[in-house]
């Protein structure tokens, strides 16, 4: 048998001929939007912490309050010794925020997918998702053994068509989309998808990773998010009724056999929660800067704070993040598998952080460097 070092040179051989292959550096977080990155102060545009929470003094506190309270871990699962106090008082906060009767947290929005689409589906059922959907949906829909189509992104007419062809061949059918898109920023029809969904009798399921405390009005059956975003923490969860949180607690694996949080990640994402509903500013501050960013530059209005410039092949944008860097940037360029073939590109993602010179800043730089082509 081979070694498998050698086997595993090979494979990383690949994926280097590709300009695929990804490597570790470390950033350090400064102060407002600003980061250190092998020894230079960069202004990052690549953070998911949307509002600016990850390093607000309210947030850390409430973690540093919650460890001093709890301990540094939570030393069990949830269903056995694991579920401290402030986990209740989390889910209700969030249930609240997302008008549902109650919510869970699991260990990660990634655990929160492979744990409660298979809880749901099974075989014989049909899932419908969305083309952009997140790499963890589609392992949760792998798992579920479900039967899987993809509709093309957005397109209700597609959507349809594959509903109308297939609903009636299987039992339990589930809908999957993205509030807003976690690689283009757009936002999912959802009014459009809601209605479809009650038409086929059909369930709908909402990730709202992304999402960043702009109210929502459409009711989707399974509303999933992530603490580890706007939220400025660690954790993922699921929102919907009592009956659903019951039924995924009782068999979503990724929940029963996974540890609960440490309890300074519950601390802070519940603070976080107090300040995203008292100041809701944060969330509009962000996305106003996405808006002028894309207006000044031509391209079509940000619909949230997360802005793609496609740029198509993977070296190209290397290149353009590489430009960026050099002057004073941290832009991350996304390629494949995280976004489908030939659509690599520099992701920005504006946020309360950010102020307004930042924003002119980085759109002299991108007008100056040619970045759009
Ligand atoms: C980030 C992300 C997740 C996973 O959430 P984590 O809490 O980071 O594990 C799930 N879905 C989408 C759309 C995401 O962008």
């Amino acid at each position: 048998m081979p070694e498998l070092d050698a086997i595993l040179s090979q494979k990383i051989l690949s994926v280097k001929n590709q300009q695929r292959f990804r490597t570790l550096s470390a950033v350090k977080r400064c102060e407002g939007a600003y980061v250190e990155k092998d020894g230079r102060r960069l202004l990052a545009f690549s953070s998911n912490d949307y509002l600016g929470l990850a390093n607000h003094p309210r947030v850390i506190s409430a973690a540093m309050e919650a460890a001093k309270h709890y301990g540094a871990g939570s030393s069990a699962s949830r269903l056995v010794s694991g579920n401290y106090p402030l986990y209740a008082e989390l889910e209700t906060s969030l249930a609240t925020y997302k008008h549902t009767e109650t919510a869970l947290v699991l260990g990660s929005g990634y655990l929160a997918n492979i744990g409660a689409i298979p809880a749901i589906t099974g075989q014989g059922d049909l899932i419908l998702a969305d083309k952009l959907v997140h790499a963890c949906i589609l392992e949760g829909i792998k798992l579920s053994g479900a039967k899987a189509l993809r509709f093309a992104h957005n397109d209700m007419e597609h959507a349809a068509t594959l509903l109308t062809a297939n609903r009636h061949l299987y039992q339990n059918c589930l809908v999957i989309t993205e509030t807003i898109f976690s690689m283009d920023g757009d936002k999912a029809p959802l009014a459009e998808l809601r209605a479809l969904c009650d038409r086929h009798d059909t369930w709908l399921m909402t990730d709202d990773a992304h999402g960043i405390g702009l109210p929502q009005t459409v009711k989707a059956d399974i509303q999933m998010g992530t603490l580890s975003k706007a939220l400025g923490s660690y954790g993922g969860y699921i929102a919907g009724s009592q009956i659903l949180i019951d039924h995924i607690i009782n068999s979503a694996r990724s929940f029963m056999f996974s540890s609960g949080l440490p309890p300074a990640a519950v601390g802070a994402a519940l603070e976080a929660l107090r300040i995203i509903q008292d100041e809701p500013e944060r969330a509009e501050k962000a996305l106003a800067h996405a808006r002028r960013f894309t207006q000044e530059l031509g391209l079509p209005l940000a619909e949230s704070p997360i802005v793609p410039i496609i740029i198509g092949a993977e070296d190209k944008a290397l290149d353009a993040a590489q430009k960026l860097e050099e002057a004073g940037f941290l832009v991350t360029a996304i390629r494949p598998p995280t976004v489908p073939e030939n659509t690599s590109r520099l992701r920005f993602v504006f946020t309360a952080s950010h102020e307004k010179g930042d924003v002119t800043h980085l759109i002299k730089i991108i007008k100056n460097e040619n970045i759009i082509s």
